[in-house]
Parts: structure tokens; sequence; C-alpha cells
């Protein structure tokens, strides 16, 4: 039997055939002949198939959220943790989603705003603005391990606490050696908010930002940048492959 691809999509179609079982398109010799005269045409309708199929990525990422949401809500909670700080997902009536929705469209920028809301947020320190030492080690660990999570999941470790700890503790918590590794200071300029990369290609542990909002350079309320980001370096003591080197 000759085969012939689609003018669209590619599958490979019976020449007698009249649709493309793929995509749907007219595939009998008298659109094919038009369309080849047509490249317009041509153009218009590959694009419009990959939008198609674009969406249909989005959704099987939606449908991956849901999935991962479930894993989270189902994963047994440590019996050693206090009731407070093993609170499920569905008990929080999944506050995560507009997260792991940010994170699927890699809009790490507003993923990052979204984070550092619901930090203050959970902490109670939405008027204050920012979180002291002691609020930071008293920062509920469930809600730590599953933004860390979602974060390392859907930036496939790229970004995350995580990520950020191994590097931290590469650097011998320096925070400008951390700040140099995960591009916060770019040779000796501190980065600005709105200079960061927005991207996958940024360097791993780009994101999220939590020592600072404005500047690379300026500490949050009473603590220094370095000084915020130790304390919550200071939360993933797992990741520390030198205990001696601390803060
Ligand atoms: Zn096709």
């Amino acid at each position: 039997m000759v085969m012939l691809p689609c003018p669209i999509c590619g599958t490979d179609c019976p020449a007698d055939w009249l649709t493309c079982p793929s995509c749907g398109w007219d595939v009998t010799p008298e659109s094919r002949l038009a369309i080849a005269q047509q490249p317009s045409h041509l153009h218009w309708g590959r694009s419009l198939w990959q939008q198609v199929q674009r969406e249909l990525a989005l959704n099987q990422r939606f449908e991956a959220i849901e999935q991962r949401l479930a894993q989270l809500e189902q994963s047994p909670s440590n019996p050693d943790e206090p009731l407070e700080e093993s609170r499920t997902i569905s008990e929080l009536d999944h506050p995560y989603v507009p997260l792991a929705f940010h994170l699927a469209q890699q809009d790490w920028r507003e993923a990052d705003d979204w984070t550092w809301q619901r930090i203050l947020e959970v902490a109670e320190m939405d008027e204050q603005g920012w979180l002291d030492g002691d609020e930071i080690a008293a920062f509920p660990q469930g809600e730590l391990q599953t933004l860390d999570e979602l974060w390392y999941a859907y930036s496939e470790g790229h970004f995350g606490w995580s990520a950020q700890a191994e590097i931290w503790w590469a650097s011998g918590a320096d925070y400008a050696q951390f700040c140099d590794r995960v591009h916060w200071r770019s040779g000796r300029t501190w980065l600005y908010y709105d200079d960061l990369s927005f991207h996958r290609q940024a360097p791993r542990g780009h994101f999220p930002v939590l020592p600072w909002r404005k500047r690379a350079c300026y500490g949050l309320g009473g603590l220094t940048a370095a000084e915020t980001l130790s304390h919550w370096m200071a939360r993933f003591p797992d990741l520390n492959p030198d205990p001696m080197i601390h803060d």
C-alpha cells in the first residue's frame, strides 16, 4: 500500500484515505495538490496543529499536577511531627494549585511571587513583610517541604531550596559565593529583581528568591540577605555534606 505523509502533521497515511487519522486534515490528492500550491495555507495548517499540540501538552501537565497533588495528599505524615506541621494538602484545601499552575507554565516570576506571599501568609507576617531568624526556624516543615518539592519537581531539580542548599553548602555557606553561582551577582554587580533571568536556562538555584526582594545585596527587615538565607538553608541540614560548615 502506498503511504503518503500528511502535509500538516507528517503522519503516514495510506494513499486512498480521505482524512489524516492524527490531525483530521483532508489528505485527498486534490487537497494535497491545492495546499502544495498555497504555502500560506500549509503554514497556517501546520501552526494550528502545533498550537493544538501545545495545548495537549499543557493539559498533560495539568494532569501531572493533579496526580502530584494527589500523591502529596496521600503521602503518610511523619508521626514524629506535631499535627500542625503534618497537615495534608486536602486539609489546606489545595492551596498549592496556583503555584503548581505557575510552575507548570514555567512562569517563574509568578511562581516566585506566589511563593513569597505564601510564606508571609503562613508565618502571619504579611504586615511586617519579612521573617526573622526565629520565625524562619519555626516555619512549618510541611509547608516548607511541599513548596520545595513543587519547585524542585517542576523545574526538574533546577530550582527550589533543595537545589539552593546544595549550592549553599558547596559555597562554604558564603553568601557572595552563593550569589555568584546562582547568578544573583554578576561580576561585582548585585542584581535587582528585574534583572533576574525568568526562564528555565537561568543558572541552577536562581529561584526561589527568599533572602531579598529588591536587590540581592539588600536584606529584609532587620536581617541582611546573607543572614536570612543562612537561616533558611539551616532548614536543610541534610544537604550539608560537611556538618562542620555552618553559619
Ligand atoms: Zn495529519
